[in-house]
């Protein structure tokens, strides 16, 4: 069935996945104004983030949250400096997403939606692809191969917790889906420490223990603002406690590559 995917994914000269340095996609959950944007922006440029993250298109569990900007966050997103990741939601959406962003972002509650996985199988632009919360490995897997099956080779997981039992944190992170999926698969594995935590205070030792687990990469969500964020705000954290994740973070992953 397997359809091997690159095992090294390139954007803009940053390579993600096997033998590479750890990358780090951060910034807000959403884009919320341009000048929201650009100050987040301009702290993590200091920090070594290689790609700055934002919604734009938002798939709230509720209708009558925020749902984003739009194509309006797009346009803010094209104008940073730093490369860029965001999320899709649907297939009319790909031509704007092609021109705006560097990694086009399927989200859990979208990773089963096989239609826009196979509209982006007939692109090249890098699909980073969450786990859905209730999905197993298998199906996640699957759920690449749909992309990779047509012709897309460069698709990139995405473990972002899964629900079970269990309400302190938000999700659970699944440890063992980070080292199963990088023994059984070669595709670049990035976690999302945030919205598995669902707390800013858990944020940080989710991340590291995800380097120690292997992962390739780090999506995280940064807000110098949280108070005044419509989105996420429990989980943000600020970009002082990411530069604190960044340098260790890279000595675990040196220590694990001895
Ligand atoms: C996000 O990254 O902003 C997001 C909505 O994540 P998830 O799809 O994992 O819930
Ligand atoms: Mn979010």
């Amino acid at each position: 069935m397997e359809n091997k995917g690159n095992s090294v994914v390139e954007v803009k000269g940053i390579k993600i996945g096997k033998g590479q340095p750890l990358v780090f996609l951060a910034g807000p959950c959403t884009i919320e104004s341009k000048e929201q944007a650009n100050r987040i922006h301009d702290q993590l440029l200091p920090l070594g983030v290689q790609f700055f993250r934002g919604g734009a298109f938002k798939p709230r569990t509720s209708p009558y949250s925020f749902q984003g900007l739009g194509y309006e966050g797009l346009k803010i997103l094209k104008e940073l400096k730093l490369p860029t990741i965001s999320e899709i939601t649907a297939i009319e959406q790909i031509p704007a997403f092609l021109e705006s962003v560097d990694i086009i972002q399927v989200g859990a509650r979208n990773m089963t939606n096989y239609e826009l996985l196979k509209a982006l199988g007939k692109i090249d632009k890098p699909v980073l692809l969450k786990r859905g919360f209730s999905s197993t490995i298998e199906e996640w897997l699957c759920a690449a191969e749909y992309i990779l099956l047509g012709g897309n080779k460069n698709v990139i997981l995405c473990e972002r917790g899964i629900r079970t039992f269990d309400d302190k944190a938000r999700f659970t992170l699944d440890f063992a889906a980070i080292t199963y999926v990088k023994r059984m698969s070669n595709l670049p594995l990035i976690v999302d420490p945030s919205h598995a935590a669902g707390k800013a205070f858990l944020v940080k030792d989710l991340a590291l223990a995800a380097v120690a687990a292997g992962a390739d990469g780090l999506l995280i969500e940064v807000n110098d603002q949280p108070q005044f964020s419509v989105s996420d705000p429990e989980q943000a954290i600020t970009p002082n406690e990411l530069k604190e994740i960044i340098e260790k973070a890279n000595k675990i992953k040196e220590v694990i590559n001895k």
